[in-house]
């Protein structure tokens, strides 16, 4: 996928297209296997969280691959391996909360990372 292919999703509103794609789903997944299937923030804290790790319900972590910097706001950067991060949900939600900050003037798209 080109950037100004990319670019023109983000515009229209279609970057479920993005998240849908083979490029993007195997990139993900070489970023689990980089980050070895371990949430990248618990882990500076010196904590390991992985899909198999319990959470207070009982139930298994739900993880995520994050762009570091946003794909709305850095499309080039949106399939560079060096630019994602597997984490936790927990950490993910922290993390979106800070981009939210830095892009206030962005409508927030709850679901974008989820595919
Ligand atoms: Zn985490």
């Amino acid at each position: 996928m080109k950037t100004k292919e990319l670019i023109q999703l983000i515009r229209t509103d279609n970057l479920m297209k993005f998240y849908k794609s083979k490029e993007w789903r195997e990139l993900r997944q070489k970023a689990i296997k980089r980050d070895k299937y371990e949430c990248q923030h618990c882990k500076r804290k010196g904590k390991v969280t992985t899909r198999k790790t319990l959470n207070k319900y009982g139930k298994p972590t739900k993880m995520e691959v994050n762009h570091i910097k946003p794909v709305r706001t850095h499309p080039h950067l949106a399939l560079e391996l060096d630019n994602l991060e597997y984490l936790c949900i927990d950490c993910h939600n922290i993390a979106d909360g800070k981009n939210e900050m830095i892009n206030k003037a962005q409508p927030k798209f709850v679901n974008e990372e989820r595919w």
